[in-house]
């Protein structure tokens, strides 16, 4: 079982310019933070964007059995470049 690696996944996708925590604008050519967590249907989905000062430093808590990341990356016409992986809380196998 292999997932793609979420920096490869998540370069590129398309992502709202308004910090999810203090509302601030993020704008093009910043640095950006994404949350975002593992699908089965889906793949690595974004849930939430963050400018720089928002940004939490890791996964915590980690979400039992979910596969999370926080990303960093260029906010780049409205989408992530230079994606990478910041923190990652796997599963816990049983
Ligand atoms: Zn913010």
């Amino acid at each position: 079982m292999s997932r793609p690696d979420p920096a490869t996944s998540l370069n590129g996708v398309q992502t709202g310019h308004i910090c999810d925590s203090c509302n601030k604008q993020i704008q093009h050519g910043d640095k950006v933070s994404m949350y975002a967590t593992w699908y089965d249907e889906g793949g690595w989905t974004p849930r939430r964007t963050w400018c720089m000062k928002c940004c939490p430093g890791s996964v915590d808590p980690g979400t039992e059995g979910a596969d999370e990341v926080i990303v960093e990356a260029v906010f780049w016409s409205h989408q992530l470049a230079g994606v990478r992986v910041k923190d990652r809380s796997r599963p816990i196998e049983q």
